[in-house]
C-alpha cells in the first residue's frame, strides 16, 4: 500500500490530524493501533472537552471523532505498525498483518499508556473508581476519601488536584522517600487533606461494582490492612508508545519523541508527532487534538513544498 500520508494512532491527536488531512484532500490512512480510540476509551464521562455542556462518555466522543473523519476521505486500518524504516522516503512501515506501507509523510500519534499495577480487581474496576487520570475523573469523587499510588511529581500534582473534591487523599508510596521535586513535596506536606502511607503497596482493590477500599501491604513490616476509600488513582508513570521508532527519531530520556518547539516537526523531515507520544506535560484530550491539527497542517505544508500535494 502506498499513501501520501499515514497517521499512526486513533486517539484525539490522530483523528484530528486525519480530519484536517482528509479535508485537505490528502486521503490519509489511519492505523488505529492496539487500542482504537486511545486512552479516552477507558475513561467514563468526559466533562472537560469543549462543546459538550452535559459531558460525554469517552468512548462516544471517540466514536464521533471517527465518524467525522469518515465523512471525508479517511481510510482506517485495524492493523498495528510494528516496524518502520525512516532512513529514506517514501518511509516504509511494516504492519502486524505483514503488509508493507509506503508513506511520503507520517504523523505519529500513538499516545502514551498509563502504567497499571496489573491487579485483577484494579482492571475490573477501571472507570468505576479506579483511574489513572485525576484531571479527568477527580470531579466524581466529591467528599469521599481517595487513594493515590505513586511518589513522583504526577502523583503529588494529582493528589493536590484531588483535594478540591475528595475529603482526603492518601498517597501510598512504596518507599519512605518521594521522587517528586521539592516544591511539589512542600506543597503536598502543607496541604492538610493529603496524608502519606509510606513503604506501602496496594495488593488488592475492594468493591463489587465500585471501589470501596484497597488492601495495602507494608513492605517493611510485611503486614496488610484495608483502607476505606471511594477511589483509587494511579500515577506511576506513562510509557510513550514510540518504541518502534527508537534509534530513528530523537527522543528524551523517557522515550517521548522530541518535536521542534512550536511545531510538530521531529528530527526526521516528513515525520510529525502529535499528542501524548510527544507531550508529558499536558496530556489532555483537547491538547492532543490541538497538536494533531498542528501536525496535519505541518504535514500538508511540507508535502506541498515537496511538490507532493
Ligand atoms: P515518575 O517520576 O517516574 O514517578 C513514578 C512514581 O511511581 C515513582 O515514585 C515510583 O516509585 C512509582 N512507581 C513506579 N512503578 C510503581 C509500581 N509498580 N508500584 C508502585 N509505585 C510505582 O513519573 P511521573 O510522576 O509521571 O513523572 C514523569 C515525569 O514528568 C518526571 O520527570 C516528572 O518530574 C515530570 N512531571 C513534572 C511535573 C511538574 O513539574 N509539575 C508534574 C508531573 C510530571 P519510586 O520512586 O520508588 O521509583
Amino acid at each position: 500500500m502506498a499513501a501520501r500520508v499515514v497517521v499512526l494512532g486513533s486517539g484525539p491527536a490522530g483523528l484530528t490530524a486525519a480530519l484536517y488531512l482528509s479535508r485537505a484532500n490528502l486521503a490519509p490512512t489511519v492505523y488505529e493501533g492496539l487500542q482504537p480510540g486511545g486512552q479516552l476509551t477507558i475513561t467514563t464521562e468526559v466533562d472537560n472537552f469543549p462543546g459538550f455542556p452535559e459531558g460525554i462518555m469517552g468512548p462516544e466522543l471517540m466514536e464521533r471523532m471517527k465518524k467525522q473523519c469518515e465523512r471525508f476521505d479517511t481510510a482506517f486500518s485495524w492493523d498495528e505498525v510494528v516496524g518502520a524504516d525512516l532512513t529514506e522516503r517514501p518511509f516504509r512501515l511494516q504492519t502486524s498483518g505483514g503488509e508493507e506501507v509506503l508513506a511520503d509523510a507520517l504523523v505519529i500519534a500513538t499516545g502514551a499508556s498509563a502504567r497499571w499495577l496489573n491487579l485483577e480487581n484494579e482492571q475490573r474496576l477501571m472507570g468505576r473508581g479506579v483511574s489513572a487520570c485525576a484531571t479527568c475523573d477527580g470531579f466524581f469523587f466529591q467528599n469521599v476519601p481517595v487513594a493515590m499510588v505513586g511518589g513522583g511529581d504526577s502523583a503529588l500534582e494529582e493528589a493536590l488536584f484531588l483535594t478540591k473534591f475528595a475529603s482526603k487523599v492518601i498517597v501510598i508510596h512504596r518507599r519512605d522517600e518521594l521522587r517528586a521535586s521539592k516544591i511539589m513535596r512542600d506543597r503536598a506536606f502543607a496541604n492538610p487533606k493529603v496524608e502519606f502511607l509510606w513503604d506501602s503497596v496496594v495488593v488488592d482493590v475492594l468493591g463489587k461494582d465500585t471501589v470501596d477500599g484497597v488492601r495495602v501491604r507494608n513492605v517493611k513490616q510485611d503486614e496488610e490492612h484495608d483502607l476505606e476509600v471511594g477511589g483509587l488513582f494511579l500515577a506511576i508513570g506513562h510509557d510513550p508508545n514510540a518504541k518502534v521508532f527508537a534509534g530513528q527519531l530523537d527522543m528524551d530520556d523517557n522515550g517521548y519523541i522530541l518535536t521542534e518547539p512550536g511545531s510538530s516537526r521531529t528530527s526526521v523531515e516528513g515525520v510529525f508527532a502529535a499528542g501524548d507520544v510527544q507531550d508529558h506535560t499536558y496530556k489532555q484530550a483537547i491538547t492532543a487534538a490541538g497538536s494533531g491539527c498542528m501536525a496535519a497542517l505541518d504535514a500538508e505544508r511540507w508535502l506541498e513544498a515537496q511538490g507532493l500535494e
